[in-house]
């Protein structure tokens, strides 16, 4: 541990650097004094509709999405067999039901960027061509797939840095614009990723660093070209806000399937998290929408929790996770983050209700399950949420919140949302090599 941990408390360091699953609860829960909010649900029912005047334009350029007349959204899926499959390892019934936001198979960018990463590229799109002149807001927007903005657009270059997922999204979304696009990869980068964007025309820069390193790297190459747009991960509220939207997807989708979110009916939503954004964004826009009847987690690797440090420590110190003796030794490349966004952590601190980590064997053991029980295939960091109802359940903290919050009463009642973020590209091969680490872990361990 470095000296810089000394500051902390002492519990949080050592709790973290143990390496074991842990529930973290938000103690500023509800602690509504704390600031101005940045965003409100007005700026989430405008980049809705900002996605929707897109909608024509996208549908064009994605055959996948014609039959959603360009949205981009995924299903929600009730998923019986999945929880009989956590209940038979779970120390404590598992009540309620369980539910899975199934954005892994969100079309044209195959993960839960999607939301977030081509909002924010359409965003400049539609900047860029109303100050040249080329687009009226009330217009048809499939005009930004004419020539002539097409050129203008070829001029600019979209920058971002990525572990993996936001550059797909970001390079997908770019070249169907015809932007140039240039994804800085960290070392967690899975091969066919950046094979992926190559073939579309991307340029791909690879760092031997982690993201926070990329990311830096990202934002100073930019700095020095006029012709360069810049998507922050660390700092977007463009981001934040496309992610936001699926909370009033959400709500649509609950209330076709006859769900009831109130008091007495609660709504758990566990989603993964890496730098926050996110994640931050659908817990942001759920409690716009359901307020108090949600609870939102978030899911971190045991050796990447960096919101849940940022958190606990409220980012005074500037701490990374090696700052507490832990590497981002993760196969959770979605999550592999060593310092979290603060913008997005000062947005939680009222509305999170806390963050739970995961071991990595669990997550395959996850996916292996989810695959056999509901023939759903997902990727490493896709898995990470399905421990959270029993986290809620099993552990002290999980007894606490229920005790704490009075819903023991209403526990039975409870719908639980596993947000499954990413897995629609994995290659079969590297599947298969996932489903099969899966396969061992779940028959070696008996009890767990
Ligand atoms: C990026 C990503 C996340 C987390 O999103 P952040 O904005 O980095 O917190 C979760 N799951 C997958 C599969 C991802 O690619």
């Amino acid at each position: 541990m470095t000296s810089k941990s000394s500051n902390i408390e002492h519990d949080i360091a050592t709790l973290l650097a143990s390496d074991k699953a842990q529930l973290w609860l938000n103690p500023l829960l509800n602690n509504n004094e704390i600031d101005e909010p940045l965003l409100t649900m007005k700026d989430i029912v405008d980049a809705e509709n900002r996605l929707l005047k897109f909608a024509p334009l996208l549908e064009k350029l994605f055959p996948e999405l014609e039959q959603s007349h360009g949205v981009i959204e995924s299903k929600l899926l009730e998923t019986p067999k999945m929880l009989v499959e956590l209940n038979k390892k779970s120390i404590e019934n598992i009540e309620g039901k369980l539910w899975v936001k199934a954005d892994h198979s969100l079309p044209v960018a195959g993960s839960i960027k999607a939301r977030g990463g081509i909002y924010e590229v359409l965003c400049f799109a539609e900047e860029l061509a109303i100050k040249h002149g080329l687009l009226d807001v009330s217009g048809d927007y499939t005009i930004l797939n004419d020539v002539a903005v097409r050129e203008l657009f070829s001029q600019y270059t979209v920058l971002v840095s990525s572990t993996g997922n936001l550059g797909l999204s970001i390079g997908i979304m770019s070249a169907a614009l015809g932007f140039k696009a240039c994804v800085h990869m960290s070392v967690e980068a899975k091969e066919w990723k950046k094979d992926r964007l190559r073939k579309k025309g991307v340029q791909v820069v690879e760092h031997k660093d982690d993201y926070s390193k990329a990311v830096d790297a990202g934002r100073s190459a930019a700095e020095k070209d006029p012709y360069a747009y810049f998507v922050d991960d660390e700092n977007s509220k463009r981001l934040f806000l496309g992610y936001s939207v699926a909370a009033l997807r959400l709500q649509k989708q609950l209330q076709q399937a006859n769900v009831i979110v109130d008091e007495q009916h609660p709504l758990f939503v566990y989603i993964p998290c890496g730098v926050g954004g996110a994640p931050g964004g659908v817990t942001f826009g759920l409690k716009q929408v359901f307020g108090n009847n949600v609870h939102c987690f978030f899911s971190e690797p045991t050796q990447a929790p960096c919101m849940l440090l940022g958190m606990a420590t409220e980012f005074k110190d500037d701490l990374s996770v090696y700052d507490v003796g832990l590497n981002v030794d993760t196969e959770a490349d979605g999550l592999a983050v060593s310092k979290a966004s603060e913008l997005v952590g000062q947005i939680m601190k009222p509305i999170l209700s806390g963050i739970f980590t995961v071991e990595d064997e669990r997550l395959f053991k996850f996916l292996y399950q989810f695959k056999e029980s509901e023939s759903i295939k997902i990727e490493p960091s896709a898995a990470a949420a399905f421990s959270g109802p029993e986290m809620l359940f099993n552990t002290v903290q999980g007894k606490l919140y229920v005790k704490n919050n009075c819903l023991s009463p209403k526990i039975k009642n409870a719908n639980h949302i596993v947000w499954t973020t990413g897995g629609l590209f994995v290659p079969e091969q590297e599947y298969e090599k996932f489903y099969q680490r899966g396969f061992v872990t779940f028959n070696k361990s008996a009890n767990r």
